[in-house]
């Protein structure tokens, strides 16, 4: 089968690799008609993580059931399913808690928790831009979808993380109605976040960027952009709110924050989001950091190289705010966001600007680490453009 798989920094290429198998019974095989390219792809594709050559990317996927094993019990051949990036077992201690973005059954490792598909440190599963993949535990972890599936899976594969992810901000945040929310970077991942406060009745969201491409999407969903480049994110929302600042916040950009003018501070949005959000708020943060950063000790300095961040601690504490971080539990929400979707209620496809065919992923990538504008969210299809 084709894959796009990892050479070395800044180089993926789209060749033969072995077909996707049934290793276990409860494994299901998925032809992928839709998969895509994810900020965090760009950590691994930048060579700032241990992710090994030949190993193939991907980890938003959408497709086909063509084979189920022999425990296979719910799921059918033929079925359309979009799956979580989270690969959970569904029966360890920490999915029954519903924390399948920390399964220890399927990280290999003992000392650490949580897998998913194409991903460094994550487990050893292959991803899932590709023609076919591996889903251990077919029944658990693929979310089956209705009739409209093939033609709005561009809506669909959003849930395999980015949607759910932008939500999980959201939650960790304590996004109520009527709240004014500050969002940092306006990425695929703020952009969700954003649009899932405003789906939960915010009443005033703000999206922090310098990119004007991106910007302006934010604005057409509702929100209200405002660029790094020209104005501090933090005094035009405190401005706006009597000086007290926002309600919640989400941080949404990661370890790569950087300003306008492209120099590295891992720091940035996490002293951003403490000042901007009010006394007692709380912060969501799903952008990455890691605890190891080869990268950073060249692009930031010493401390950023062993994975640290001199993040404003003292005024969180003194603000007596509260803060959630980590990878997204997709299972908490994709069900609930796939009727949102069905009932026409939600449109994540928004935010997508080009889908290519698998054999373009090389420059695919090229694009969308420079961030060039327009790139905003890749989707691939292994079977072909779809329009
Ligand atoms: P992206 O790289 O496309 O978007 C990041 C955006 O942040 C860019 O538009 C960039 O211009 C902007 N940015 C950079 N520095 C900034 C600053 N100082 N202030 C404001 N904006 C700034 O990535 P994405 O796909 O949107 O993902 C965002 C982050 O979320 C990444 O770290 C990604 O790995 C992470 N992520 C986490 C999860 C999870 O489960 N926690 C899931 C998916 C992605
Ligand atoms: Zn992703």
């Amino acid at each position: 089968m084709r894959a796009a798989v990892y050479e070395g920094p800044r180089t993926v290429t789209v060749k033969d690799v072995p077909d996707a198998r049934i290793e276990h019974p409860c494994d299901i095989i998925v032809k992928i008609t839709s998969t895509n390219i994810c900020g965090s792809d760009l950590h691994m594709y930048e060579g700032r993580t241990s992710f090994e050559t030949g190993r193939t990317l991907g980890h938003e996927n959408l497709g086909q059931v063509v084979e189920v094993g022999s425990g296979v019990s719910k799921v059918k051949v033929g079925e359309y399913v979009v799956l979580p990036f989270n690969i959970a077992c569904g029966f360890c201690k920490q999915c029954e808690k519903g924390l399948t973005n920390y399964c220890l059954t399927m990280q290999p490792e003992p000392a650490k928790a949580g897998a998913a598909y194409g991903f460094a440190e994550m487990g050893p599963y292959q991803g899932g831009q590709a023609e076919l993949l591996r889903v251990p535990y077919g029944d658990f972890n693929a979310l089956r979808l209705g009739e409209d599936a093939a033609e709005r899976q561009v809506d669909y594969v959003m849930l395999s993380d980015i949607f759910p992810t932008g939500y999980h901000a959201t939650e960790m945040a304590d996004v109520k109605p009527g709240d004014q929310t500050i969002v940092y970077g306006a990425g695929p991942v703020g952009l969700m976040a954003a649009y899932s406060a405003l789906l939960k009745g915010a009443g005033r969201v703000w999206v922090a960027d310098h990119q004007p491409d991106r910007l302006r999407i934010a604005e057409e969903i509702g929100a209200i952009p405002i660029d790094t480049g020209r104005e501090d994110p933090a005094e035009v929302v405190k401005e706006a709110t009597l000086g007290l600042g926002a309600d919640n916040g989400c941080e949404c950009v990661g370890y790569q924050a950087h300003d306008p003018h492209g120099k590295e501070d891992a720091a940035l949005t996490l002293n951003g989001l403490i000042d901007a959000v009010r006394f007692t708020g709380s912060l969501g943060v799903v952008g990455v950091f890691l605890p190891e950063d080869p990268g950073g000790a060249e692009a930031q300095g010493e401390l950023e190289g062993q994975g640290k961040v001199a993040f404003d601690y003292g005024l969180m504490w003194f603000k007596g705010q509260r803060m959630g971080t980590g990878q997204a539990p997709v299972k908490r929400y994709n069900r609930a966001l796939r009727d949102l979707i069905a009932g026409g209620k939600a449109e994540p496809s928004f935010l997508v600007s080009h889908e290519l065919s698998l054999d373009e992923a090389s420059i695919a990538y090229e694009k969308f680490d420079a961030r060039e504008d327009g790139w905003t969210k890749v989707v691939l299809h292994p079977d072909g453009p779809s329009a």
